[in-house]
């Protein structure tokens, strides 16, 4: 219990620790790298997705700033709709 166990990796696939250092699972054969990379690219794809929120700026007159506020939060609102089915159609596409 002493020794720190050798580093290895959960499989999402079949749920069974393997060797980190592999590449593929030896237990289902999953490919790890593989699955890493599209996970990585995905994860990209949603951070280019850049948010044009109406920005408040502290110069605004404060009738700007009071008339500015609902209309980010409705903002939010739509691209939250927008991120989750963006989401959905991911996690669907299979
Ligand atoms: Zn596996």
């Amino acid at each position: 219990m002493s020794k720190r166990q050798h580093h290895q990796k959960r499989c999402p696939d079949c749920n069974e620790w393997f060797d980190a250092s592999l590449d593929i699972c030896n237990h289902c054969g999953f490919e790890h790298r593989k699955k890493i990379k599209k996970e990585l690219q995905k994860r990209r794809d949603l951070s280019d997705f850049s948010v044009p929120i109406w920005q408040v700026h502290p110069t605004d007159p404060i009738w700007l700033q009071i008339v500015k506020r609902p209309i980010q939060v409705v903002q939010l609102i739509l691209y939250a709709i927008v991120a989750f089915f963006i989401y959905l159609s991911t996690a669907c596409a299979h």
